[in-house]
């Protein structure tokens, strides 16, 4: 599957926010969000982010910081919309449980691993075992009752052992269960919206989508 190996700062300096995107160094002062706040290119610090946003511009936005947080390149983020909207409900709630749904997301939501992107790697290279197979597709859409597990190969790994022995984990939300003595976790629900980083504006992504 196809994703962006560009610099993923930068997309954070685009949206003029922190997308915590590199793990550990988003914490940090090296962060160059605390530096140079304004987007990247020639023209970023003059470019005036102030001004007043039209209404597309907005929508835009929203849809690509979705997008740029879950890793999701365009194409696949329009077919999880067109998915969303199959479903009953909310089209936006719909949307981003689907993103949350995703294998890579969900390792990174149960503290294996420090950002989504480090996750997707993990899967790529095969740690993984979903409900007991081999599941190296990060893009794979979880259900509730799904479990995860760390391979047997995979545990002697220096990461997972260190990970095994760290005292402080983040604490994974209510909807995701983690056995860190086990290296394994289970998908107990679809999370709640209130369970899901608040900033993200799904009604004006339904709004890009629905023009
Ligand atoms: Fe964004 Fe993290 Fe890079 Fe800071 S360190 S700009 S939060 S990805």
């Amino acid at each position: 599957m196809a994703r962006y190996t560009g610099p993923v700062c930068k997309l954070c300096r685009r949206e003029g926010e922190k997308l915590f995107l590199k793990g550990e160094k988003c914490f940090t002062p090296k962060c160059p969000m605390e530096r140079r706040a304004y987007p990247p290119g020639e023209h970023g610090r003059f470019s005036g982010r102030s001004g007043r946003q039209s209404d597309y511009s907005r929508q835009l936005r929203a849809k690509q910081k979705g997008k740029r947080i879950y890793g999701v390149l365009e194409r696949q983020f329009r077919r999880y919309f067109t998915e969303a909207r199959q479903r009953p409900g909310l089209t936006g709630l719909n949307l981003l449980q689907i993103l949350e749904s995703r294998l890579d997301n969900v390792i990174y939501r149960m503290g294996f691993a420090e950002s989504r992107s480090q996750a997707r790697q993990m899967v790529n290279h095969g740690h993984f075992m979903l409900n007991g197979r081999r599941n190296d597709v990060a893009s794979t859409i979880l259900k509730p009752g799904d479990k995860i597990t760390v391979r047997e190969n995979s545990k002697n790994n220096e990461f997972f052992k260190t990970l095994r022995q760290a005292e402080e984990i983040r604490t994974p939300p209510a909807w995701i269960e983690t056995d860190l003595d086990n290296l394994s976790g289970r998908v107990i629900r679809l999370p709640d919206r209130a369970e899901i980083d608040g900033n993200l504006n799904e009604q004006l992504i339904v709004e890009f989508y629905s023009r």
